[in-house]
């Protein structure tokens, strides 16, 4: 099932934290990989330490035509996408009161056109290889709970579960599978930027931040890792059959619980 050989896989924000962690994996797997990122230099330098068959692939999800070209030049140099991994995500934090309408916007933009984007361009290769594929939402815990300070976040976390929902009814009937991974939290530069923000917000000590509120719900106080959302991934990618589909699979240390 973790064998991935001949397949081609697109990673959108894997120049950096989870999104380079997937790529690497699904490359150790056998897959061709489309490191794609708005920070084009960083995903060739990713690309060309990944080795094998992988590339770099300049694309802000935001744009449609920068997706649409994007997906053509996988399809010209590793073959049509069988797995997509909609990943590439920002966080901002601020009570909703002071958030403003552009921060908002911005926000949605990233994470819910970029997965439209991504995956309207997906299901239409998978659709015309007759091959299918798996399309895998970068959720989140925030897609099941909301936190103080991230309306935007949550709303837009939330709403990839419908967008998933009705992927995975449409593309059925050509094989596609679709699902949200929704992992804890993983130390990554989205994450240690916002350590700092929210100890000023919540006027707490950065250790507090950590203790009593990224950790405080989970099983054993711990966070959640590159590898472990790594492999889920892999696990998403490489099921077999469309017995898994429209599902979110949260990977949190039992900080939610469905
Ligand atoms: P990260 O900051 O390490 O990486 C995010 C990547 O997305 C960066 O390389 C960035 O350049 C890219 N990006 C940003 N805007 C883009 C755009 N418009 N087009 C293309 N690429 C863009 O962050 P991360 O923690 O690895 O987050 C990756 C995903 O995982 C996000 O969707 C995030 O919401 C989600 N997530 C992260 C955590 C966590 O704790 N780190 C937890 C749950 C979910």
């Amino acid at each position: 099932m973790n064998d991935l050989t001949g397949k081609v896989a697109l990673v959108t924000g894997a120049a950096s934290g989870i999104g380079r962690a997937i790529a690497a994996a699904y490359a150790t797997a056998g897959a061709s990989v489309a490191v794609a990122d708005i920070a084009h230099d960083k995903a060739k330098q990713v690309a060309a330490d990944m080795g094998g068959r992988a590339i770099g692939i300049a694309m802000d999800v935001t744009d449609e035509a920068q997706v649409d070209d994007g997906f053509a030049r996988v399809e010209r140099e590793l073959g049509s996408v069988d797995i997509l991994v909609s990943n590439a995500g920002v966080q901002i934090i601020s009570p909703l009161v002071d958030l403003s309408l552009a921060d908002w916007k911005r926000m949605l933009a990233i994470h819910m056109d970029g997965a439209f984007l991504t995956s309207r361009a997906a299901m239409r290769q998978m659709v015309a290889s007759g091959r299918g594929g798996s399309v895998i939402l970068m959720g989140s815990a925030h897609s099941h709970v909301a936190s103080k300070f991230k309306a935007p976040y949550v709303a837009a976390k939330h709403g990839l579960l419908g967008l998933a929902r009705v992927i995975a009814k449409e593309g059925a009937a050509d094989g596609i599978r679709s699902n949200v991974l929704c992992p804890g939290f993983v130390r990554t530069p989205l994450v240690e930027k916002q350590i700092p923000e929210q100890a000023r917000e919540l006027g707490i000590s950065e250790e507090e931040v950590v203790r009593d509120v990224m950790l405080r719900d989970t099983v054993d106080g711990e966070f959640t890792t590159l590898e472990d959302i790594a492999d889920a991934a892999l696990f998403l990618a490489g099921f077999g059959s469309k017995a898994l589909t429209g599902q979110s699979l949260v990977v949190t240390h039992g900080w939610h619980m469905h």
